[in-house]
């Protein structure tokens, strides 16, 4: 492991001041359950890391006129213990329990935890100069792919790892942004970007800029979510597919509905053709089943990764049925 200075900025307005603009040579550091791992396997190497854990007013959940606030440097299982959450964001909330483990949680946060690199082990291998290191190649599109995307999967495969995003795109978040020109605020749908974009990065972080806050908009009292998940090891275990769904009823008919599922593309997939086929119609049997069964539209599977399209209909399935028992 190369060594690194520490900087233990009091205040953000110091942390920006250090964090300058090189990702490469600076990095923020909050709780170090990513970035630390990076730093060992030699994926990362940055000569100096900005402990944020000192910056006071990033680590509080307070509820406002503009709905729940939730500080960057919040721990994972302080939010998921939130009743606020639990109560008026539930995809959030049962995101959160499926998250890592409570040791992880306990260390990890929310800003580290929608920051975190990807997971493709062509990534996380330092012999592998793929794209998202700055190579030529993608080693997955054509090699072990069994956790890869099957959606976006043309320049690079990784699926975003982090539970937090789909749910918080799902609940319409606001991410408020700092950085060296000021403050600024993103939907979460927009914070998160394609290897289209830039295949180097996963967010629409300038260099320098932090996350400091998410803010959850009130929910509506007409609407329902929930989230699901499928995974290999039931200890803990990144996602192989899972899903969010935000349904506002007006008496037995959908009014509007959000669908968003993780670890099926490079950013969170929200499906507005599923969305519609909700709207306007009753929650009942012929609808999940119609609905489900377009859940694998437009999927484009690897060699090894087709049993994605069976996931994503038996999350949504159970993702639907439960808002479905949950009416009654
Ligand atoms: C064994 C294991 C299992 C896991 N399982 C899951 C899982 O099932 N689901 C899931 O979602 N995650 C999972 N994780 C990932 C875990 O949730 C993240 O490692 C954690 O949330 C990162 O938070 P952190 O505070 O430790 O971030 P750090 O490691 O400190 O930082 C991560 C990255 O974010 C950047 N960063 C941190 N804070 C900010 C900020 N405020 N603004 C801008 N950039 C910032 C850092 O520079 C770094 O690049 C797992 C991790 C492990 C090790």
């Amino acid at each position: 492991m190369r060594s690194f200075k520490m900087a233990q900025p009091r205040s953000l307005a110091g942390a920006l001041a250090v964090l300058g603009g090189d990702d490469d040579k600076v990095r923020a550091l909050a709780g170090g359950t990513d970035l630390l791992g990076l730093i060992k396997d030699r994926i990362a190497a940055p000569e100096m890391l900005v402990n944020l854990k000192g910056i006071d007013g990033l680590g509080e959940i307070t509820e406002t006129a503009r709905g729940l606030e939730i500080g960057a440097l919040v721990k994972l299982a302080d939010l998921a213990e939130d009743a606020r959450l639990r109560v008026g964001w539930p995809a959030i909330h049962q995101s959160l329990l499926e998250t890592a483990t409570p040791q992880l949680r306990n260390v990890g946060t929310l800003g580290g935890n929608l920051c975190q690199r990807p997971r493709c082990w062509y990534f996380r291998n330092e012999h592998y100069d793929c794209k998202k290191k700055g190579g030529t190649r993608c080693f997955a599109h054509d090699g072990e792919n069994e956790y890869h995307a099957v959606y976006g999967n043309g320049i690079c495969c990784i699926v975003h790892p982090s539970n937090l995003a789909g749910p918080m795109i799902a609940q319409e978040a606001i991410i408020e942004v700092a950085g060296p020109e000021g403050r600024r605020e993103v939907t979460a749908e927009a914070f998160f970007t394609s290897p289209d974009e830039d295949v180097l990065r996963e967010n629409q972080l300038a260099p320098g800029e932090l996350v400091v806050r998410v803010i959850l908009p009130p929910a509506s009292p007409k609407a329902r979510s929930v989230y699901v998940e499928t995974r290999e090891r039931q200890s803990f275990d990144w996602a192989l597919c899972g899903v969010s769904v935000v349904l506002t009823m007006a008496d037995q008919e959908i009014e509007a509905a959000r669908v968003v599922f993780n670890a099926v593309a490079p950013v969170p997939l929200r499906r507005h053709d599923l969305e519609g086929m909700l709207e306007g119609r009753r929650l009942n049997e012929a609808t999940v089943d119609k609905v489900c069964l377009a859940a694998p539209l437009g999927a484009n599977p690897l060699e090894q990764n087709a049993y994605k399209l069976t996931l994503m209909k038996a999350v949504l399935r159970r993702a639907l049925n439960r808002l479905k028992e949950s009416a009654r």
